[in-house]
C-alpha cells in the first residue's frame, strides 16, 4: 500500500491527535510526513510524543499559524503546489502517514484548493472529524464534497467520546464507509498516556488499517461493530461505493505498465512492431505532464491539439465536478438538457450569421462526416442529387473516418483504403486552381472543404486570410457550399475562429478539439440558416438521420459552456498574443538558417520545417522527439515539420525551454 493521507472536516478536527494515536500503535509499520507546516510544528510534537516513529522533514515550514499560502506570502516565499509536494514525497521503505492541513477545501496555493493535493497524492484518505454535536452533518457534507471532487475518503475517524448513533448514521449514508471512533488520552499527552490510549483502542485502529488494505483481512468476530450498527465488512468489488481495498493492479509498481501496455493495447498512428515504449503519464496540470518515473514534460502539442487553457484548468474541473453531480448522460433524440442549449446559444453568438443550428457529435471526424452528409442531403432536398463530388485541398486533413478520408486523401495514411473511398477532388490551395476544378465539374460539386489558414496534420501549412477569402469567393461564385473545418484551428489562430480573419461566411463549420477546453470529447457542426432552411420541412423523409450514442453528452457540454464563458472574457486573447509574440521573436530568426526550409507562425502555432528527406515517415521526427524529451519537452513532429502548439497557460519560462528544444532540434545538438 502507498500509505494514507489524513485530512479533516475542519482545521482543528483532530488530525494530529489521530496521527499521534495511529503512529503510537503502528510506528513499526508507518512513517510520518507533514509536507507543509505553519505555526507550532506538528512534526516536532510527533517526534517528542512518539519517539519510536520515523518523522520526515517537511518540505516547507512557515511561521504564522494561518493558511499556508497566506503564511508564505507574509514571508515573501512561495507555497509549493500539489505536484511539487508530490515530487518531494520522501522515499521510504514503510508506507507514509501524510498529514495535510486544514480541510480538503482549504486553500493550497493562491489558486488551488487542498483537494488537488489529496488527488495528486493518490493515497487512501482518512477523514478526521470531531465527535461532537453536528458530527453527522459535518462529516457527510465533507464526504460528499470530496466524492464530488474525485477523492472519496476510505474511512472516517470520529475523534472524541464514542457516538454510536453518529457512527451508524455516517456509515449508513455513505454506502458503508468504514467509521472508527477514537478517544484521546485524558489529561496531559505524554508518550505513556498515548501508548495506553493506543493499546486500549488497538482493535479500532487495526480495523482501519485493514479497511484501507494495509494487510490481509484477519478473521474477526464483528460483534462489536454489529452491536454499534456499523457495517464494516469489505464491500463487494463493483458493489456500492468505492472498494476500500485498492484493486491489486493499482498496488503494483508502475514500472511494468509499458510492458503490460504492449501486451494489450493498440495505439493510434503507432506501429505494433518496433515502436518505442509509450510514455507512462500519471498526472497533468497546466502545461505539464507527469510521468510514472518522476519526469515532467512540457506538453508542447497540447495533447494532440486538444488542451486549450492548460491541463485540469480549475474552472473546467469545477464545472465537470458540478455537472457530474447533476446529470451523467441522457439520449439526445427527443430530449434536451440545459448545457446543450446554453452551449449552442454561446457558439451561435460567435458565427457570422444570425440563426442557424448546432448539431452535436463527439469528435472532429464525425463533425466532418455530419457536414459532408448535410451538404449532400441539402442538394438532394434542392433537387440536385447529382452533386456527389466534394473538393478538398492538397495537404488537407479532416479525420480518419471514411468520408473524412475521402476528402483528405493522404496517400500514406489512407492509400490502402483508396478503393473504398467516394470520389473527391484535391486541388492545390489556390483560388485559380479551385476555379478551374469547379468550372470543369459544374453542377456536380456539393461542397468545398478547407482548414482555414492552417492545414494542421498536413504539416502546419499556412495560407493568408486573403487567399482564404479568394477561395471562398470562387466557391460561392460557382454556387457550391463551403465547409470550414475548424477542428484544429478553433481558438489557435489568435481568434475564436480562423475563418473570421478573412471575414468570410462559411455554410458549415466543424469544431471539436478545444471545444470543451480539451478535457472531454465533444464536437459540433454549425449549419448556417441557408442549410437549415432546406431541412426545415414537415416532410419526415427529409429528416437528417444521423446521431451518436454520446451526442451532446451533458458532462462535455457543461465543461464546454464554462470554456466558452472563459473565451468571452478576452483574457485568453492576451495569452494567445503573448505566445504569438514569443514565437515571432524567438523562432522566426531561425528562418534562413542552414537546414531550415521555412518558419511559420499563426496565433499560438509555430512550425519550423527542416530540410530532411522522407516526408511524414522521416527519421528526423523520432530523433527530434527524443532530443526534446531529454530536455523535458514533448514534441511530436509531423515528419520534417517540428511544431509547437502549447496550452494558453504555458509560462514564459516553459516557452523558453520549448523554443530551446526546437532550436536544438534544428542544430542537431543535444
Ligand atoms: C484532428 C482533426 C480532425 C479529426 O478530429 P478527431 O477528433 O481526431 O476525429 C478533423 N479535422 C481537422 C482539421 C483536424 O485537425
Amino acid at each position: 500500500m502507498t500509505g494514507i493521507v489524513v485530512t479533516g472536516t475542519d482545521t482543528d478536527a483532530g488530525k494530529t491527535a489521530f496521527a499521534l494515536l495511529f503512529l503510537t500503535a503502528f510506528a513499526d509499520r508507518f512513517d510520518y510526513w507533514k509536507p507543509v507546516e505553519t505555526g507550532d510544528p506538528d512534526s516536532l510534537r510527533l517526534r517528542r510524543l512518539v519517539p519510536t516513529a520515523t518523522v520526515h522533514e517537511p518540505l516547507a515550514r512557515f511561521r504564522d499559524p494561518v493558511a499556508p499560502a497566506l503564511a508564505a506570502r507574509r514571508e515573501a516565499r512561495v507555497m509549493p503546489g500539489a505536484a511539487e509536494i508530490c515530487a518531494a514525497r520522501p522515499n521510504t521503505a514503510k508506507p507514509l502517514v501524510i498529514e495535510t492541513f486544514g480541510s480538503p477545501f482549504s486553500p493550497l496555493t493562491g489558486d488551488t484548493l487542498q483537494v488537488e493535493l489529496l488527488r495528486a497524492l493518490q493515497a487512501p484518505a482518512v477523514l478526521v472529524t470531531p465527535s461532537k454535536v453536528g458530527a453527522v452533518g459535518r462529516t457527510l457534507t465533507a464526504v460528499r464534497a470530496m466524492t464530488g471532487a474525485g477523492v472519496r475518503p476510505v474511512a472516517v475517524a470520529l475523534m472524541g467520546p464514542p457516538d454510536d448513533y453518529a457512527a451508524a448514521q455516517i456509515a449508513r449514508h455513505t454506502d458503508g464507509l468504514s467509521v472508527i471512533s477514537l478517544q484521546l488520552p485524558e489529561g496531559e499527552w505524554t508518550p505513556e498516556s498515548l501508548r495506553a490510549a493506543a493499546e486500549r483502542q488497538r482493535a479500532e485502529l487495526t480495523r482501519l488499517v485493514e479497511g484501507i488494505g494495509g494487510e490481509e483481512p484477519t478473521p474477526r468476530s464483528g460483534a462489536r461493530s454489529a452491536e454499534r450498527g456499523v457495517r464494516n465488512e469489505d464491500p463487494e468489488p463493483g458493489g456500492p461505493g468505492l472498494p476500500l481495498r485498492a484493486p491489486r493492479s493499482a498496488l503494483r509498481a508502475p514500472d511494468d505498465w509499458p510492458a503490460r501496455d504492449r501486451a494489450v493495447v493498440w495505439h493510434p498512428y503507432t506501429a505494433l512492431a518496433g515502436a518505442a515504449d509509450p510514455l507512462p503519464v500519471v498526472a497533468a496540470e497546466r502545461e505539464f505532464l507527469h510521468l510514472a518515473d518522476g519526469r515532467t514534460l512540457i506538453d508542447a502539442v497540447s495533447s494532440w491539439w486538444t488542451i486549450l487553457h492548460g491541463h485540469r484548468h480549475p474552472p473546467l474541473v469545477e464545472a465537470l465536478t458540478a455537472a457530474a453531480g447533476r446529470l451523467d448522460h441522457v439520449l439526445f433524440a427527443g430530449v434536451t438538457h440545459p448545457a446543450a442549449v446554453e452551449l449552442a446559444e454561446l457558439i451561435l453568438g460567435s458565427v457570422p450569421w444570425t440563426g442557424g443550428r448546432v448539431f452535436y457529435s463527439d469528435n472532429g471526424s464525425t463533425a466532418v462526416e455530419v457536414a459532408l452528409k448535410m451538404a449532400y442531403q441539402f442538394w438532394c432536398h434542392r433537387g440536385e442529387p447529382n452533386r456527389t463530388l466534394f473538393v478538398g485541398f492538397e495537404g488537407g486533413y479532416h479525420g480518419d473516418t471514411f468520408g473524412a478520408m475521402a476528402v483528405g486523401r493522404d496517400p500514406l495514411f489512407f492509400g490502402p483504403f483508396e478503393p473504398l473511398l467516394f470520389r473527391a477532388l484535391q486541388v492545390p490551395v489556390s483560388a485559380e486552381r479551385l476555379d478551374a476544378a469547379l468550372g470543369a465539374n459544374a453542377g456536380r460539386v456539393a461542397a468545398v472543404i478547407l482548414e482555414p489558414l492552417v492545414q494542421g496534420a498536413g504539416g502546419m501549412r499556412m495560407h493568408t486570410p486573403q487567399e482564404l477569402r479568394a477561395i471562398v469567393e470562387v466557391t460561392q461564385r460557382h454556387g457550391v457550399l463551403f465547409i470550414a473545418d475548424e477542428v484544429m484551428t478553433g481558438c489557435r489562430t489568435g481568434r475564436l475562429w480562423a475563418h473570421s480573419h478573412s471575414g468570410i461566411v462559411p455554410d458549415l463549420i466543424c469544431s471539436a478539439k478545444t471545444l470543451a477546453g480539451g478535457m472531454l470529447p465533444l464536437a459540433v457542426t454549425l449549419a448556417s440558416p441557408g442549410i437549415v432552411a432546406a431541412f426545415d420541412t414537415p416532410d419526415r423523409a427529409k429528416t437528417f438521420f444521423h446521431g451518436h450514442s454520446f451526442t451532446a453528452n451533458p458532462l462535455a457540454c457543461a465543461v464546454a459552456v464554462k470554456n466558452w464563458q472563459l473565451l468571452a472574457s478576452q483574457e485568453w486573447l492576451a495569452a494567445a498574443q503573448r505566445i504569438e509574440t514569443f514565437w515571432r521573436t524567438r523562432l522566426e530568426p531561425l528562418r534562413g538558417r542552414p537546414g531550415v526550409t521555412d518558419v511559420r507562425v499563426c496565433g499560438t502555432i509555430a512550425a519550423v520545417e527542416l530540410d530532411a528527406p522522407g516526408g511524414y515517415l522521416a527519421d528526423i521526427g523520432q530523433r527530434v522527439r527524443q532530443l526534446a524529451i531529454n530536455r523535458g519537452v514533448l514534441l511530436r513532429p509531423l515528419g520534417p515539420v517540428v511544431y509547437a502548439m502549447p496550452p494558453l497557460c504555458t509560462s514564459d519560462e516553459s516557452l523558453v525551454r520549448l523554443a530551446d528544444a526546437i532550436r536544438a532540434a534544428v542544430t542537431g545538438t543535444d
